[in-house]
């Protein structure tokens, strides 16, 4: 029968499934997480640094059009033949002068910015790489213990794939999303009204669905599949 069968099937996937999750809480998994983390802040800053620097670039470029703006009109000075236009000229001057000191020292700060970012930049990028190669180390490592299970392990998947073929693909595709949402196990039996992974009283909602013993049923509350034994 296609549910004893799955039974079967599932008590060997859970010995699977253990392997599993110790080799997702293993140093190997770890390193690979500190590593793509580590990765992830080296990219974020180098994207911030980026938008730092188009932040500047418009910086620079309004500071063009105020050297423009700043500078006296032309024939400012023309027929300054009293000492009242002479003041007025050199007021005028003094002005000029002053906002265009104000924009070198801005000039200044943003290319100073500028040159910091683009050292910065290097550096991390350089880090980025060292990370990228320790990345991959780790996931060659990962990989290579991950093989070792697999051959330790290759009978219970041959195992598997031998059941499987006897499955109704429907029942076993509910498992497998089951199993992908870490619901383990994902079958289990309907006990006394409750469902036995859970414990939720499920009487009202399945037992018109539960009459014969092999008969299945969803559990409302965890999603999993209850059966009559
Ligand atoms: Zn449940």
């Amino acid at each position: 029968m296609n549910l004893e069968k799955m039974l079967e099937y599932q008590k060997i996937d859970q010995e699977i499934y253990k392997v599993e999750l110790d080799l997702n809480r293993s140093k190997e998994m770890a390193r690979i997480n500190n590593f793509k983390n580590q990765l992830s802040l080296a990219q974020n800053t180098l994207l911030k640094l980026n938008k730092e620097t188009e932040e500047l670039f418009h910086t620079i470029e309004t500071l063009e059009k105020d050297i423009l703006n700043s500078s006296p009109e032309k024939g400012f000075a023309e027929n300054a033949n009293t000492p009242e236009k002479v003041n007025s000229a050199e007021q005028t001057l003094n002005e000029c002068l002053e906002s265009l000191a104000t924009i070198e020292k801005e000039s200044k700060r943003a290319f100073d910015r500028l040159t910091y970012i683009s050292r910065e930049a290097a550096k991390q990028y350089e880090v980025g790489r060292h990370l990228s190669g320790e990345h991959k180390k780790a996931k060659e490592q990962y990989n290579l213990l991950l093989s070792k299970i697999r051959e330790e392990h290759k009978h219970h998947f041959e195992q598997l794939n031998e059941l499987a073929s006897q499955i109704d693909p429907k029942l076993m595709a509910k498992y497998k999303h089951l199993r992908d949402h870490r619901r383990m196990p994902a079958i289990v039996p309907y006990m006394g009204g409750n469902c036995a992974a859970c414990g939720m009283d499920i009487s009202i909602e399945v037992s018109e669905k539960l009459k014969t013993s092999g008969d299945l049923a969803e559990c409302p509350n965890c999603r999993r599949l209850v059966y009559l034994k």
